[in-house]
């Protein structure tokens, strides 16, 4: 089982997608994470450039991203299925790596929700500039993604706004 999961930063994804994982017993991979590993090699010139994009709240370039994510998940640990966070991010890194997902999830949260709870996390890249930043690519170019794959018959919607728990169950009823 493949499965997909999107929304806004803010929109408590990475939560519910590492709860489903658990509970479906498949491998968690969020991009961010993996981006923000490499950005600590403070020695390699390219832990350096993505410590840059990141900082500045600009997206890696979907070459490097697509093949990252394309290596990833051919080892051992998601043989078995996996669910993705944050991969992919527009639409041009579908055409250069779709992993083939069976389903996609996403997690509706209004803005001005996600503006709130981004604010209370605290997290490096979450000042008020660059969360604006990155809600605008959201908006602008993640969205669209949400076309691609309810033409192909794979999104869920799920409502992100109410108890954590409450949330989970209901996309755990919605998955087939
Ligand atoms: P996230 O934890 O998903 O909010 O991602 C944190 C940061 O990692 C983003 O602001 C981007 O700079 C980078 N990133 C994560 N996923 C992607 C992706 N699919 N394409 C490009 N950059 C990404």
């Amino acid at each position: 089982m493949k499965i997909l999961f999107i929304g806004p930063q803010g929109s408590g994804k990475s939560t519910q997608a590492k709860l489903l994982a658990k509970y479906l017993k498949i491998t968690y991979l969020s991009t961010g994470d993996i981006f923000r590993k490499i950005s600590l090699e403070k020695s390699s010139a390219e832990g350096q450039r993505i410590r840059h994009l990141l900082e500045s709240g600009h997206l890696v370039d979907d070459e490097t991203t697509a093949e990252i994510v394309k290596k990833r998940v051919t080892e051992e640990d998601c043989q078995n299925g996996f669910i993705l966070d944050g991969y992919p991010r527009n639409l041009n890194q579908v055409q250069l790596f779709d992993p083939g997902f069976d389903q996609a999830i996403f997690l509706n949260v209004p803005a001005e929700q996600v503006i709130e709870r981004l604010t209370k996390r605290g997290r490096a890249d979450d000042t008020p500039e660059l969360i604006k930043k990155r809600l605008e690519l959201y908006f602008n170019e993640t969205q669209p993604i949400l076309n691609y794959y309810r033409k192909l018959g794979k999104l869920i919607e799920i409502d992100g706004q109410g108890e954590i728990d409450q949330i989970q169950n209901k996309i755990r009823d919605e998955i087939s």
